[in-house]
């Protein structure tokens, strides 16, 4: 029998490893589950409901580490907690595999295999273990109702008799899982909006959802998507043309929301000090690149900076959190569909095929050494 601990994350973590259903669903592969008691509070996942779908609750969690073959965690377990699993038991979380080196490398000596759930090849199979997709998508929700939120002016064109409320303008930049979350969030709130990307395919998306498609769109930005669907970094010509247009759309935009990333990169700075001061008093501009340095110039990570000109800058670290029930079940089941590969449905035995090209993928480390090559690797 597999024996899966999931425990408490901590107290900036409100989600969990764990749903009802998933629970349910590993009970029914034959696993014995173990969660420490508490662990899905916040996101409204009681013991009750958990035990009812077959988990065991456990007071603490070493209670749920003793004889784990698997460690389900949202973020970094920490060393004391991989340290009690058995040699060679798996840890499959968002480790955030390019940040901490130091602490990630202590986390491998314990000769745990640990995977990141980050670094799940986006193919057609794997994508519903997904987790970028799935916990960006509820972010680029988020983001926008937030900003709404803090806006203080209406979204959508009203006509009244005492006169027309004007619709609220709003500029994604970066259209990947998040972004075109965010300009679907922003239209059926009634905003006009437009958004940026560096990649051709993204034209056609934005389109699609009824917004305005602003980029430069030279021969740089034909090539610009990576074979794995990501963005390069773009030349300092490119980025000056970029911030050029950028400079001349955004001093007339009311809430402005980033989500440029490039993978294993520090975000693009695609908003200027100068461009925010253009801006008018009460816009937002929502950044949820702020995880990696952020996409302004002002940018807080974690913080809401407010500019002399009135302008506020949000740069939340874990939107996906603040909608935890939610982002908690779509979590769960990616980790829940990634498990269901590695255990083998008739012994009911933990089973894993290091040559399939998903374990291959998120494998980060093993026998107490780092082994993905994008981490033994400087980036290309
Ligand atoms: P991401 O989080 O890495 O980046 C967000 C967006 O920022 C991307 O669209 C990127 O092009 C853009 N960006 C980067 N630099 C920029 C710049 N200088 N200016 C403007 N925009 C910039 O991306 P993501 O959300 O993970 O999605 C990347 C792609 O992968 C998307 O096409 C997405 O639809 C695709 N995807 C595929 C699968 C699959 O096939 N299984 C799953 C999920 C996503």
């Amino acid at each position: 029998m597999v024996t899966i601990a999931v425990t408490a994350e901590g107290t900036d973590e409100p989600r969990v490893a764990i749903s009802p259903e998933t629970a349910k669903k590993l009970v029914g592969l034959g696993a014995h589950v173990k969660v420490q008691s508490g662990a899905g509070l916040r996101s409204r996942f009681s013991d009750d409901v958990l035990r009812a779908q077959g988990a065991e609750i456990v007071p603490t969690a070493a209670d749920a580490l003793r004889d784990a073959d698997i460690l389900l965690k949202v973020r970094r377990p920490s060393p004391d907690e991989v340290k009690v699993l058995k040699p060679g038991a798996l840890v499959i979380a968002m480790l955030d595999p390019y940040g901490d080196r130091a602490g990630l490398d202590a986390l491998a000596a314990s000769n745990a295999s640990l995977f990141t759930m980050e670094f799940m090849p986006r193919i057609t199979r794997a994508q519903s273990m997904d987790v970028l997709s799935s916990q960006a998508n509820l972010a680029g929700y988020k983001a926008v109702v937030d900003a709404a939120a803090m806006f203080e002016q209406a979204m959508p064109m009203m006509m009244t008799a005492a006169g027309t409320v004007p619709a609220a303008k709003v500029f994604i930049m970066g259209v990947g899982v998040a972004g075109l979350q965010a300009i679907a969030t922003a239209r059926r709130l009634g905003a006009q909006v437009s958004a940026t990307d560096v990649r051709p395919a993204t034209k056609e998306q934005v389109a699609s959802l009824g917004a305005k498609f602003v980029a430069v769109e030279d021969e740089e930005f034909k090539q610009a998507q990576t074979a794995a669907g990501y963005a390069k970094p773009m030349s300092a010509e490119y980025q000056k043309k970029q911030a050029e247009l950028v400079a001349n759309h955004i001093k007339n935009q009311d809430i402005v929301v980033t989500t440029a990333l490039i993978p294993g990169r520090p975000a693009p700075k695609l908003i200027s000090r100068a461009m925010i001061e253009s801006m008018k008093p009460g816009a937002v501009i929502v950044d949820l690149a702020a995880e990696r340095g952020g996409n302004t110039e002002l940018t807080e990570p974690g913080k809401t900076a407010t500019t002399p000109n009135g302008v506020r800058i949000f740069a939340p670290l874990n939107l996906a959190g603040e909608v935890p029930v939610n982002a908690s079940s779509l979590y769960a089941k990616n980790l829940y569909t990634f498990l269901e590969t590695m255990i083998d449905k008739k012994d009911k035995t933990l089973k894993v095929n290091w040559d399939d090209e998903i374990v291959k993928g998120t494998l980060v480390a093993k026998d107490g050494k780092i082994v993905h090559p994008n981490l033994t690797q400087s980036p290309a």
